[in-house]
């Protein structure tokens, strides 16, 4: 099987991740059989999937968005977490760089940038098919979906429609990527003003553009934002974007005012839409519109799925990480037992390894 980096497959507009070297997604894949495939590459996913490689499994790790680490990647990736088991805090993208170091000790395949949007099962092989809205159709024994939320789409920048070149990202994995360009962050809510903050002691210049004189970000962030070297424009927008194969200058416009400002990458922290339906179209239960009730196997209404994270539901359910482990620890040792019968159902001490 041949690999390609993931910076080849992600869709256009997001970066690619650079949190640890070495993700690879498989465009050379031609159907290989996984034992279990891992739909949601969260925190949750990410912890099932070293988990299942520590039980001598054969993973798979889908997930539409093209980094990994689910909402904390996507919406907090600089704010300090305090309650996950043996951290007094840790910042969220260190977090999920660490969950991703741990499950590429044992190699899973990661396709990231591809929606799942549908499942077929082979009732002789007791084969589960997932279709990707790529066209891609991935093979497992099992499955364990950690969806969270749903698919997770940056809404994208207007301005950004029609530019071609390289110089626009949603997603910030690695810094120091930034370090001595004139960057331009727009938006208005905590993301952007994090964003602006983390990049300021990087970045030759960071300016921040929200289209409202208000930010909805958390106020120590905002006093802190407008006490640094950022520069902040308000009621303002980034009207257009310039340069050939990479991006030159942006176009603001406040009220009647036209400037143009020299930039080297723009990031858009305009928010994340999320939608379940991708995962309602797999014939799985879906209660409240939303979740996927399991019973304490982790276990779905169909067998050889399993369900963990926020998107499990069961009376009594907490939806924090440090639960999410738990459910994935347990779904992933219930799945090892079931596809092969052979298999204990405890994994025994990862200290005895
Ligand atoms: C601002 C904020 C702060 C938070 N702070 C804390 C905190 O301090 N402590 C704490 O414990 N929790 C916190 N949480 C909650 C925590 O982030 C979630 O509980 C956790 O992210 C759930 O992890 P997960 O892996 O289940 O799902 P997610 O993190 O939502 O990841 C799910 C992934 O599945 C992918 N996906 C969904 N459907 C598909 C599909 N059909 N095909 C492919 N991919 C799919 C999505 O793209 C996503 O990447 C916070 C949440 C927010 C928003």
């Amino acid at each position: 099987m041949t690999s390609t980096k993931n910076q080849e497959n992600s869709p256009k507009g997001l970066a690619p991740i650079e949190i640890a070297n070495g993700i690879e997604t498989a465009d050379g894949f031609r159907g290989d059989l996984f034992d279990i495939v891992i739909i949601g590459a969260g925190p949750v996913g990410l912890y099932g999937a070293y988990y299942g490689g520590f039980r001598g499994k054969k993973i798979a790790v889908v997930d539409s968005l093209s980094v990994v680490g689910g909402q904390i990647a996507a919406l907090y990736p600089e704010k300090k977490i305090y309650d996950v088991a043996g951290f007094t805090q840790i910042l969220g993208r260190e977090l999920v760089d660490g969950l991703y170091r741990q499950a590429l000790r044992y190699n899973p395949t990661f396709f990231l940038g591809e929606s799942v949007v549908g499942r077929r099962f082979n009732e002789e092989d007791r084969i589960h098919t997932f279709e990707t809205a790529t066209g891609r159709e991935i093979n497992a024994k099992a499955a364990l979906i950690s969806g969270g939320v749903g698919t997770f789409t940056p809404k994208p920048l207007p301005a950004a429609k029609g530019f071609s070149g390289e110089g626009v990202s949603y997603f910030i994995p690695n810094p120091r990527e930034l370090a001595a360009m004139d960057v331009v962050v727009v938006g208005g809510g905590d993301s952007a003003v994090d964003y602006a903050l983390m990049l300021e002691p990087i970045a030759s210049s960071v300016t921040i553009i929200h289209r409202r004189s208000d930010f909805r970000a958390h106020q120590a962030s905002v006093r802190e934002l407008f006490a640094s070297s950022v520069e902040v424009i308000t009621d303002a927008e980034v009207t257009s974007l310039l340069g050939v194969e990479r991006l030159e200058k942006v176009e603001i416009t406040k009220g009647n005012d036209v400037t143009y400002r020299s930039c080297d990458r723009i990031v858009a922290a305009l928010g994340f839409n999320a939608n379940v339906a991708s995962i309602k179209s797999l014939g799985i239960e879906v209660v409240d519109n939303r979740h996927i009730p399991v019973n304490t196997k982790m276990e779905t209404n169909v067998d050889g799925i399993y369900a963990a994270g926020d998107i499990a539901t069961y009376e009594g359910k907490v939806k924090l990480i440090a639960v999410g482990f738990g459910e994935a620890a347990t779904a992933i040792n219930n799945a090892v037992a079931k596809i092969d019968p052979r298999e204990h159902l405890a994994p025994g001490h990862s200290s005895d390894t």
